[in-house]
């Protein structure tokens, strides 16, 4: 075992209590994670990330297929992907990246009905000493710190 791409448990973690959907509602609660707000889709802080920076850009209407989004909104996520990777390369200086989504519970999406995508900085020896600690999150940084560092590289 060598990876630390296992974003259905940070799903499984930030699942909010009842059934409130956090996509639906943290665009329009002031959620301090935030990053950017589109027409059709924002970006936000992963509150439980599995490395620093990590950070998700989902669509503001509540679909989990990834063929119900319209051309607007897919082509707006993935401009949106591309500048918080920029952002982040910028602000951390990363060696890599993972990108993608789980759709569907049975591929790991822990609030599956609300597509959205995950954008998690990689650096080399990241994953050394993951395996033995199991479900330990290495993060060296704060979470805030690591917020304002890449809204100061945001365009
Ligand atoms: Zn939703």
């Amino acid at each position: 075992m060598n990876t630390i791409w296992a974003p259905w448990r940070m799903d499984y973690v930030t699942q909010p209590k009842g059934n409130v959907c956090v996509f639906c509602t943290a665009p329009n609660n002031g959620d301090p994670f935030i990053l950017k707000k589109e027409k059709t889709c924002f970006a936000i802080m992963n509150r439980f990330p599995y490395t620093a920076g990590h950070c998700m850009v989902a669509p503001y209407r509540h679909i989990g297929d990834i063929n119900a989004i319209d051309e607007e909104e897919y082509f707006a996520i993935m401009t949106l992907v591309r500048t918080m990777v920029r952002a982040v390369r910028s602000a951390m200086n990363p060696h890599g990246f993972n990108i993608g989504c789980n759709m569907g519970s049975v591929a790991g999406a822990g609030i599956a009905d609300h597509l959205h995508i995950h954008i998690v900085p990689r650096w080399n020896g990241d994953t050394n000493f993951m395996p033995v600690l199991g479900d330990v999150h290495i993060i060296s940084e704060h979470i805030e710190k690591t917020k304002n560092k890449i809204l100061r590289n945001l365009e």
